[in-house]
């Protein structure tokens, strides 16, 4: 399986990270990636960017380096309800968001039921296209719950990179067990890399390697091809610049 579109991604606004956008592009160019998604950390987040950030992302170009540019957030819920951090007139102008539990954002750890709630309804927001680094320890959920949510509003579920070596330690077992579940039910994936610096993006090799124990197949994998994640994130073609 091929990972075509880098689709987590931190730059500098994130308030700490280490790269700009045109190196994050550079670097998914190098990588031969066709698609990069920044997804700067919603307000929330100590030391995370102002909402402005995201209302002017459309000064973005839509092509950096042949790379697609896709604007995104990586939201955080931020209560039990499953809100984030962004409205939803924000979140509409953008091409890719996801919804993720962060420390110091107003929801820490609450329990395995109260987690399960808020991520469960945060994923029936319609515009929170996936779950970030969604097998994460220290906010533990019923996994089962979590897949089946995931099936019935077609959200995706995130095998994240940095799990497995640089962030949430513990997460394998959390993430195998997810995957396997994930490949049983027909649940939508996505595959990031989590990069905090351009030399991170396009670093995907332990997440394909928990997704092909699994048995998780190229279909489910929304950015295994370019077709497949524009179609899953109901874009249309950006004129290339
Ligand atoms: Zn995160
Ligand atoms: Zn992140």
């Amino acid at each position: 399986m091929k990972i075509i579109a880098d689709l987590h991604t931190h730059t500098v606004a994130s308030g700490h990270a280490y790269s700009t956008v045109n190196e994050m592009a550079q670097e998914a160019c190098r990588k031969g990636l066709q698609a990069l998604a920044l997804t700067d950390h919603g307000p929330a987040l100590p030391g995370g960017p102002h909402l402005y950030h995201f209302g002017a992302m459309r000064f973005i170009p839509a092509w950096i380096a042949g790379v697609r540019i896709l604007r995104g957030v990586e939201a955080n819920i931020i209560d039990r309800e499953g809100s984030l951090d962004m409205p939803d007139s924000y979140l509409a102008r953008l091409d890719f968001a996801m919804a993720a539990f962060h420390e110091d954002c107003g929801f820490n750890d609450q329990g395995i039921d109260n987690n399960t709630e808020a991520v469960l309804r945060a994923m029936r927001n319609p515009r929170i296209n996936a779950i970030a680094h969604s097998g994460n320890p220290a906010f533990p959920v019923h996994l089962e719950k979590l897949v089946q949510g995931a099936v019935e509003t077609g959200t995706a579920l995130e095998i994240n990179n940095s799990s497995f070596a640089l962030s949430r330690s513990g997460s394998r077992p959390y993430c195998e067990q997810l995957a396997l579940l994930i490949a049983r039910a027909g649940a939508m994936v996505v595959v990031g890399s989590d990069a905090h610096i351009a030399q991170g993006v396009g670093e995907f090799g332990n997440a394909l390697a928990v997704l092909e124990k699994a048995g998780i197949r190229g279909e489910q994998v929304a950015n295994s091809s370019y077709k497949r994640l524009m179609a899953f994130l109901g874009l249309e073609e950006a004129p290339e610049r």
